[in-house]
């Protein structure tokens, strides 16, 4: 093992994450100008406890970013060094190998990787490599902010109110212009880590959709700015129209950092090109992600564990031929279909979408919460810890600041409501695309004559509901007045 001395001329390693980005990286830019040779590290971890395994679609979108990130470095004298294993034992053996003097990283907010963290800390230091992390990837620290009576928030707007009325968000940093790279450090090929699909290949929409990588991130916030910003406020419950950021997967994998998205959206608000209610509002909506991580230090079972445990006892159904009608978008109810296919394609849906899938599955189906969160979780490309679990608890109500169990979405009523003219389900549900806005949103009561017209056959081309609105609510309702009556 080299000594200390040899170790303090040695090069710097720079621990990629959830930060695929060089710009606004700190851990980056404290290494490149320190002006010694770095050593770019990501590292994939299917090992070290505590940590979910990344889905399908995350997979996949991880495959394109790294990618992006290692030509993105390559373009400025680094290297990205690819390494399997856990953290603790696979970074400390990439120090003793290299010699490297120190580790930069910028700081994982979720309870386990910190946890990864820590023990790599003490793992590096005891061989006497420094380790220095940096705060990056969330606007404010999970375990900080308080309510007046010093616990954490399990309300929204009152968080909001404290992180919103603090100090702004620091600047966000340039990319360094030159990394100097450490030469002859082995790494794997991406290739071999076989993280995107080959046999079937199921990704060919996503490719179609989405430009992984920085530049791509950068290049669709520039288009928000452009062209969704405006209106945002008003028209964001809308899935037909572009009126949301999309940047849900950027900010996931850190292909941009929240720092660049608020600064940018408050630049142009300040330069009139954007109006103040719009840009709050997203603000806003940047600030139930980090609510959402706030939720999961509070309980980092979150994606298992019912935060109100009077669910405990909730009288889930088990049913696999509704479950599995549900994921392949084939309920009978075209706004949930559109959803589920949309996912299924492209890796994303819209937020609205979300609430009206993920509600239809809970309290129409009674389908146990946990098995949409978990299909979510393999088929999003933005899955995220915390904001996957924490949105689906709120939808099922069993969240901190939950919607309120026994509000029911008519899946119907939020098509006509959000969908008007019915573009979005004939987007994404192709065998309804001749059906008018007049029938589009609910097939079953469509007149047979313009069934006809429009080559619909209820039960053979698209399926009728699966189940009857009214007998859904009914039902859940009931299943709800259970939990509450084991309360008394
Ligand atoms: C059942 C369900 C599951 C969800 N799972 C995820 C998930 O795994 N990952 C994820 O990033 N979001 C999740 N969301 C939140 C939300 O649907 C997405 O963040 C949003 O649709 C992304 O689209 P956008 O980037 O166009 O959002 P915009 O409206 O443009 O919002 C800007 C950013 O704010 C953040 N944001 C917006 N709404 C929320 C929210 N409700 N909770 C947390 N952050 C939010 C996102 O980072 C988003 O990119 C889920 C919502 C529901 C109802």
């Amino acid at each position: 093992m080299p000594g200390q001395a040899e170790r303090g001329s040695g090069p710097l390693i720079v621990w990629f994450r959830d930060d695929l980005r060089l710009a606004d990286h700190p851990a980056l830019a404290a290494a490149a100008a320190a002006g010694r040779p770095v050593i770019c590290l990501y590292l994939l971890d299917e090992a070290s406890p505590g940590l979910r395994l990344l889905g399908g679609a995350a997979r996949w979108w991880l495959a394109g970013s790294l990618r992006a990130l290692a030509e993105a470095l390559r373009g400025r004298g680094g290297e990205l060094t690819l390494r399997r294993g856990a953290a603790a034992d696979a970074v400390a053996a990439l120090a003793t190998e290299t010699k490297a003097s120190a580790l930069f990283m910028n700081r994982r907010d979720d309870p386990a990787g910190a946890a990864i963290d820590r023990a790599v800390t003490a793992r590096l230091g005891a061989d006497g490599t420094e380790v220095k992390s940096f705060a990056a990837n969330l606007l404010h620290d999970p375990n900080a902010l308080r309510t007046g009576s010093g616990r954490p928030f399990q309300v929204f707007t009152p968080f909001w109110r404290q992180l919103r009325g603090g100090s702004p968000p620091r600047a966000p940093l340039p990319a360094p212009s030159r990394i100097a790279g450490a030469s002859g450090v082995a790494t794997d090929a991406l290739a071999d880590w076989h993280l995107e699909p080959t046999r079937p290949d199921w990704a060919a929409d996503m490719r179609a959709t989405w430009v992984r990588g920085e530049p791509g991130a950068q290049r669709d916030l520039e288009v928000f700015l452009a062209h969704g910003l405006k209106g945002y406020a008003a028209q964001r419950d809308r899935p037909d129209l572009p009126h949301t950021s999309r940047l849900s997967p950027r900010l996931r994998f850190g292909e941009l950092s929240p720092y660049q998205v608020w600064h940018a959206c408050m630049h142009a608000a300040d330069a009139g090109r954007a109006a103040r209610t719009d840009v709050e509002k997203l603000l806003s909506e940047l600030g139930w992600r980090e609510f959402c991580y706030h939720l999961l230090h509070q309980q980092p079972a979150l994606a298992t564990v019912n935060f109100n445990r009077r669910f405990d006892a909730f009288p889930w159904r088990q049913d696999g031929a509704a479950r599995a009608a549900w994921q392949q978008g084939r309920t009978g109810y075209p706004l949930v279909d559109a959803g589920m296919r949309q996912l299924w394609a492209t890796g994303w849906m819209h937020n609205r979408v979300r609430m009206v899938a993920a509600s239809f599955l809970i309290k129409h189906l009674l389908i146990d919460w946990r098995a949409g969160e978990q299909w979510f979780w393999d088929t999003l490309v933005d899955a995220d810890v915390a904001s996957n679990p924490a949105n689906w608890q709120w939808v099922a109500g069993c969240g901190a600041d939950a919607a309120p169990y026994f509000r029911i979405f008519n899946p119907v009523l939020q098509s006509e409501k959000f969908d008007p003219g019915g573009d979005y389900v004939r987007r994404f549900v192709p065998e309804l695309g001749r059906l008018d806005a007049s029938s589009v949103h609910a097939p079953e009561r469509a007149p047979p004559l313009a069934l006809s017209a429009a080559g619909v056959t209820l039960g053979a081309s698209y399926p009728a509901p699966i189940v009857a609105h009214e007998e859904g609510r009914r039902r859940a309702l009931a299943a709800l007045a259970t939990i509450k009556s084991a309360e008394r």
